[in-house]
């Protein structure tokens, strides 16, 4: 049908209008940021209640911090020299003249609050849950957003190279559990002991004769103040020369070298498929001995697809202030695990099941069906209605649209005759049910259709 030509005129262009034009204004997000609407959050439900029941299992306990934190605590164990401080942090001077940030990762703030709260008291290790946004002011590119989620998981007081497969293997049945394939990425970058004989090596390796001159500005920089940052440098001419760097594994203290070869027996026995990476170092400086990374089995193994990361910080809480106390852990990128399952078409559960709608016709109908909701509701009845609707076309269309199997539709007559009509919502029938066996009648259907 062809739309009418003229819609009607009008006339009077001085109605009054609830905010003058001059001063409407709208807005936008910002920049790197972005809403999570209605269908997507079922993917954010989906993969965080994974990362709960899973972590819950294993013995973690959820807890949480505050986004703006002190900005030296990052600048002093995150790294001065990384770029997650350098480049990316969001930190301001607030309106107490205290300079603030907002938390651009999660473990220094666990760090903490593990010390802060005396955690060392408590039979140990602690094993703690975290999840939330983190903020990075960095180049908005497809995936990555200034205002990102990570769920990680923590354990302090635990030395044993137990805790560090028992953290990998956690990270791996996630993804396992949410049918993604992913393999390890995992290295060892030793104890602040071995790693500087190791680092002077390096050093030396890249001096060598024109190899400077090859390297990006960047790592020309890096040479002098974390010379492991090279080798996990992506611009093509770093990955070429450090081809025939010297590999740290080599350079391992006994214990360090005990310690990963536990870790790797470990993920042998647990049949977790591991890639050992000599130039996997991490970018963060408090790092010791295990590092790892997941990456998607499919796809571009870039580091830029890591799904998950993580390591063992042993000399982080004595540095923040506390007692010396071994520690590992882990972050998943929320944004970048739903990426993945999208691409996979991984089936959400159907979380809208039985559904049984509710519909009226006329005033006192509609009166009398908000009681009937709330007592089907609190009897474990999963209602759904559109009470601000009248007509009843409309209201069995939202009930198509939930997926109600049933609709209860009460009408002046039914009020009458002391009934309401029950529509089976795939067929149509519908049929008369007295009002007062309602319960009994849609406990009847419901178990008819598990059984089918
Ligand atoms: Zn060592
Ligand atoms: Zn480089």
């Amino acid at each position: 049908m062809p739309r009418p030509a003229k819609i009607k005129k009008n006339n009077n262009k001085k109605e009054k209008e609830a905010v003058p034009a001059k001063k409407r204004k709208s807005f936008s997000r910002l920049r790197g940021m972005k809403d999570v609407l209605f269908d997507e959050y079922r993917y954010w439900d989906l993969v965080k209640s994974k990362a709960i029941d899973l972590a819950r299992t294993y013995g973690f306990k959820r807890l949480d911090t505050p986004i703006l934190e002190p900005a030296d605590m990052y600048e002093r164990t995150t790294g001065e020299t990384s770029d997650i401080v350098t480049k990316e942090m969001y930190a301001f001077v607030d309106k107490g003249g205290e300079k603030v940030a907002l938390r651009p990762e999660a473990t220094p703030s666990l760090v903490r609050a593990y010390i802060e709260h005396g955690m060392f008291n408590f039979p140990q290790p602690i094993k703690m849950l975290w999840l939330g946004p983190l903020f990075r002011h960095d180049k908005p590119q497809a995936g990555r957003y200034r205002q990102f989620s990570q769920i990680d998981l923590e354990m302090f007081g635990e030395e044993s190279p137990v805790a560090d497969a028992q953290l990998i293997l956690l990270a791996y049945n996630f993804f396992k559990e949410l049918q993604i394939d992913v393999q390890v990425q995992i290295n060892s970058i030793g104890c602040k002991e071995c790693r500087k004989e190791y680092s002077n090596k390096l050093i030396a390796f890249y001096k060598e004769r024109g190899k400077r001159a090859k390297l990006c500005p960047d790592c020309n920089k890096r040479l002098a103040k974390n010379p492991l940052r090279l080798l996990d440098c992506k611009e093509e001419k770093c990955v070429e020369v450090r081809t025939d760097a010297p590999q740290i594994v080599d350079y391992l203290c006994d214990d360090c070298k005990n310690h990963f070869t536990k870790v790797l027996e470990y993920l042998d026995e647990l049949d977790i498929p591991y890639n050992l990476n000599t130039y996997l170092v991490r970018g963060l400086d408090y790092y010791t001995r295990t590092v790892f990374e997941i990456w998607p089995m499919d796809g571009e193994e870039s580091r830029q697809t890591a799904l998950g990361a993580g390591g063992r910080y042993d000399d982080l809480v004595e540095f923040m202030g506390g007692r010396p106390t071994p520690a590992c852990g882990f972050a998943l990128g929320v944004e970048r695990v739903i990426s993945k399952v999208k691409e996979k078409n991984i089936p959400l559960k159907q979380e809208d099941e039985n559904v049984i709608f509710i519909a009226q016709l006329g005033d006192q109908a509609r009166r009398k069906v908000f009681g009937l909701f709330e007592e089907l509701r609190r009897s474990g009845f999963n209602v759904r209605q559109a009470f601000t609707k009248d007509s009843l076309k409309a209201q069995l269309e939202e009930a198509n649209r939930v997926g109600a199997k049933f609709s209860l539709i009460l009408g002046q007559k039914e009020i009458l005759d002391g009934t309401m009509l029950i529509r089976d919502m795939e067929s149509g029938i519908q049929e008369v049910i007295d009002y007062k066996k309602i319960r009994q009648e849609l406990e009847k259907r419901l178990n008819n259709e598990n059984k089918k």
